[in-house]
């Protein structure tokens, strides 16, 4: 079997047109929705990202500041600086790069941002939404990996699910909206014994640990549905996935490629979240208020 290529950059380029529409909806409301982009110190694979989430908001017509902040920036200054974002009226969203420097505490400093900014999801109030599958702002990579899922017409209930890694940013909220989709999930981590064994149960298999090429064909169920949110660069600069791509497209139905799977898709989810923000604060309803988790 050759698997069916999802693809994300495409869906993505789809979806921050949709949010274009809107952003013109807002703008001639007077409203240009604003994302406060906050980098700390000198990571470049985190410089990279912010660069690209940038460039994607200008071109929906969000915009984007982004604020690169000293490695030596302390944890009360850094606080400050967030409460200073929070309360300016042109920003709708904030986004605070991770990982922070060493040193840096990120639950506190993500505490600062009012739920309503949120934009990335990870705020206490919009993790407790998602737990109950109320509505809120979802982590912005487990969304895009619903959205593809949704696009590719992948039917979730009583699917069985496997979710390799269990980070706050992606495993936890990946698992928990395959939950509320009807999947029966599993979650495999770093104690996981046997993890082959696991992943081969899986009809949708969404691996995201950050070591390339950790999830082999041999290990995929065939025909299952595989998607690869890891990204590793490898000695010659290229990046890859945390799933073996040969191999694993050999036995998948359907896998997302690295990069062009779930990269941009994260970027297109931040840019609807950031539109949301804006409507909300205008008291434009949105059609997303009233979905299930
Ligand atoms: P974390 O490092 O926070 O979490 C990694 C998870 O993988 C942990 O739960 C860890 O287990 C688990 N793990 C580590 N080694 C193994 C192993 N050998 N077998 C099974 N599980 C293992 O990473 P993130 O969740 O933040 O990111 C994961 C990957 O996704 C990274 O490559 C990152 O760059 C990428 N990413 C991509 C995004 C995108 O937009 N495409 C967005 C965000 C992240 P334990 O908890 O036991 O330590």
């Amino acid at each position: 079997m050759t698997a069916r290529l999802i693809d994300g950059k495409a869906l993505a380029a789809e979806l921050r047109n949709e949010s274009a529409v809107r952003v013109d909806r807002l703008r001639a409301l007077g409203i240009v929705p604003g994302l406060a982009v906050v980098i700390v110190g000198e990571d470049p694979a985190s410089q990279v990202y912010v660069r690209n989430k940038a460039r994607a908001c200008e071109q929906a017509g969000v915009h984007s500041t982004v604020h690169a902040l000293p490695a030596t920036t302390t944890q009360a200054q850094l606080i400050a600086f967030v409460q200073r974002l929070d309360a300016d009226p042109r920003v709708h969203g904030i986004l605070v790069q991770l990982p922070l420097p060493k040193g840096l505490d990120s639950r506190a400093v993500i505490e600062e941002i009012s739920p309503a900014k949120d934009v990335d999801g990870f705020h206490y109030e919009s993790l407790g939404q998602l737990v109950v599958g109320d509505p809120g702002f979802r982590p912005c990579t487990p969304d895009g990996v619903m959205k593809l899922l949704e696009h590719e017409g992948v039917a979730l209930q009583g699917a069985r699910a496997c979710v390799v890694g269990r980070s706050t940013i992606v495993g936890k909220p990946m698992a928990l909206m395959l939950i509320h989709a009807g999947a029966t999930v599993t979650v495999a981590h770093s104690k996981t014994r046997d993890l082959a064994s696991v992943t081969r149960e899986a009809d949708v298999l969404v691996v995201a640990v950050g070591r390339a090429g950790l999830v082999t064909g041999a290990m995929v169920k065939p025909g299952a549905v595989v998607i690869d949110v890891g990204i590793n660069r490898g000695g010659d600069g290229k990046l890859t996935g945390d799933v073996d791509f040969a191999s694993a497209s050999a036995v998948a139905a359907a896998i997302t490629p690295v990069p062009g799977g779930v990269g941009p898709m994260t970027i297109a989810m931040l840019i609807a979240n950031t539109v949301r923000a804006a409507e909300r604060r205008a008291g434009i309803a949105a059609r997303m208020e009233t979905r299930i988790a």
